[in-house]
């Protein structure tokens, strides 16, 4: 018997789904997580009742999260995913063969393990030879790193509970610390709909620290608004400037080299926030 799990993305509006069964339900240390399996999109993987990352749609968020940077970067090669559970990001990562180590570092292990079990087309990767998983802290990791990175992605929760200090301006120094003297990175960064304010101080606090810094957009229809924004801060490279001959064949389902670039051209409420 099917039920329907709603997601309140305000206070006054939410996004609702039928739901099929429960495979997995725990409060972990640090969140609340639930793995089910919806009519609609498959698998479903939710945080503190947020949905997380689906079967269905997976694929817009977790191209658009890797490609762009890493086709900005003409040799990426140490890769930093800080949040990234799932195993998404990782996956898309590992289609550049410039890459030669990608670490990942999630505060819950039990994301990772849950994922495995459940979203294997997602998390299938976590466990190639270039990938080293560490369950920690994304803040610590940061602090502790040093010119090491060419390309970070924070594929973080919203900014509450244990991601909250990932969203800071003393965060985006620690990550202009870890990267290498061209390195670049992106933070997912909620939507313009109900997230405006948090877009803008985001972009405010990047531009600040790295020369050249833009926002991007993309359509997640299982997110909040289904209008997703990604926060690009790079040192050297730019987003909008790739050579052609970067731009090698990988498999894709979202991502195009002509999307890299329209995925920059921002509708006028939303270029709004970024003046
Ligand atoms: N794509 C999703 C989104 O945009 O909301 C994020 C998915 S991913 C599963 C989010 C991950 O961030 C979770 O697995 C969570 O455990 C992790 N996370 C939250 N705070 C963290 C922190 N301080 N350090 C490392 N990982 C963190």
């Amino acid at each position: 018997m099917s039920i329907w799990f709603t997601e309140k993305q305000t206070e006054n509006f939410g996004i609702t789904m039928k739901v099929n069964r429960t495979l997995h339900t725990e409060q972990t240390d640090f969140q609340k997580l639930d793995m089910v399996e919806t009519e609609e999109w498959g698998n479903m993987l939710l945080l503190d009742d947020m949905v997380m990352t689906s079967v269905k749609d997976e694929f817009v968020y977790h191209e658009m999260v890797a490609h762009v940077p890493l086709f900005t970067h003409p040799n990426p090669e140490n890769i930093l995913v800080v949040g990234g559970g799932d195993g998404g990001v990782i996956r898309e990562v590992l289609k550049h063969p410039s890459v030669k180590k990608a670490t990942l570092v999630d505060i819950d292990g039990k994301v990772i393990e849950f994922s495995k079990k459940y979203l294997p087309e997602i998390a299938g990767k976590l466990e190639d030879p270039r990938v080293e998983v560490k369950v920690g802290d994304g803040f610590m990791h940061i602090a502790e790193s040093e010119n090491e990175y060419d390309v970070i992605m924070v594929d973080s929760t919203e900014p509450v509970g244990p991601a909250v200090n990932l969203f800071t301006k003393g965060f985006y120094a620690g990550i202009a610390k870890a990267l290498k003297e061209d390195g670049l990175f992106v933070a997912q960064s909620d939507n313009p709909w109900f997230k405006a304010d948090l877009i803008r101080n985001v972009q405010k606090d990047v531009k600040e620290i790295f020369p050249i810094t833009r926002l991007y957009v993309a359509n997640i229809p299982t997110y909040p608004s289904g209008l997703w924004a990604f926060t690009i801060g790079s040192k050297k490279h730019d987003p909008l400037k790739v050579e052609e001959e970067r731009f090698h064949e990988i498999e894709t389902k979202y991502y195009t080299k002509e999307l890299h670039q329209a995925s920059f051209v921002l509708p006028k409420f939303v270029q709004d926030l970024v003046e």
